[in-house]
């Protein structure tokens, strides 16, 4: 290969990189709306919600934290995300299974629960707040997502060159406050491509607890009146995103099980016949 040809070759080789990364396909859209450092932001909510039920499996540094799964398992290429969808749930019909086999980090937290009732008498409190840990750790949070224009920051791109749909990852007070401006707005589909509304939602947090946080939602007004917002032939063309696509994929069960810390929690894990109907309080842990 001479010299020239190397560079020629080269040139093409940097630019199709060029072209590849540039194209809008392999660009990475920013769809989840972001609070930022603001506490107040106008969006237009459009379309009905959808419910995602998630666990939170990653370790933390606060709090009562209990390690269900070796740190092992969230590094590397095939490392695991820290939040996974609850196996139980199913988003598309919104039913849960509480006693289904699709999610081993459920199974976990009732075997806890079971522990603590059959031999709470019996165990010793470094016990007893281990399991109580396992049993907070396991449960599955609900989150409400949104389709929305984010009214402050409609793009999707960093060079604010596309506008788009974002998706608002509403946690249960705020979903309460658009339901509370929903219910006092008579005769208005507040989300409703056609009749529908801004809102300004604000988030406020406890000047005293700090992690305590209240939601609010109002309607933006034109003067006395509610401003509707039916959406514009450019909002309406915008890239539509199906909201079923974004509630989270579970865990796969034999992955989990393999990454899983060993001692009480494979213990409390492996105890998947606890029954305690009938059973007397006070035999002995199998630890
Ligand atoms: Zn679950």
């Amino acid at each position: 290969m001479s010299e020239n040809s190397l560079s020629r070759h080269g040139a093409d080789a940097l630019k199709k990189f060029e072209t590849t990364s540039n194209s809008s396909e392999f660009t990475k859209d920013n769809i989840w709306f972001d609070w930022g450092d603001k506490e107040e932001h106008v969006i237009r909510i459009v379309g009905d919600f959808r419910i995602s039920r998630t666990h939170w499996i990653g370790e933390s540094k606060f709090g009562n934290d209990v390690a269900i799964l070796k740190s092992s398992a969230f590094k590397g290429e095939n490392k695991l995300p820290m939040t996974v969808a609850c196996g139980n749930w199913d988003a598309d019909t919104e039913t849960e299974d509480p006693d289904g086999n699709g999610c081993p980090i459920c199974r976990l937290g009732k075997n806890a629960d079971a522990m603590l009732k059959k031999y709470g008498k019996s165990l010793v409190e470094d016990q007893k707040e281990n399991l109580k840990n396992i049993r907070r750790k396991c449960q599955a949070k609900s989150q409400y997502l949104f389709k929305i224009i984010d009214r402050d920051n409609p793009y999707v791109d960093d060079e604010k060159t596309r506008k788009g749909y974002k998706i608002l990852r509403a946690p249960e007070k705020l979903l309460k406050a658009i339901l509370a401006l929903s219910d006092s707005m008579e005769g208005i589909a507040i989300t409703s491509p056609d009749e529908g509304i801004d809102i300004k939602i604000k988030k406020t947090v406890s000047a005293t607890t700090k992690t305590d946080v209240t939601y609010s939602a109002l309607a933006v007004m034109a003067g006395p009146k509610v401003k509707q917002t039916p959406l514009t032939d450019e909002e309406l063309a915008y890239r539509d995103l199906d909201l079923l696509k974004f509630v989270g994929k579970p865990v796969d069960t034999k992955r989990f099980e393999e990454e899983m810390e060993g001692g009480t929690i494979l213990t409390v894990y492996a105890n998947s016949d606890m029954n305690t109907d009938g059973e007397e309080e006070g035999g002995n842990a199998p630890f």
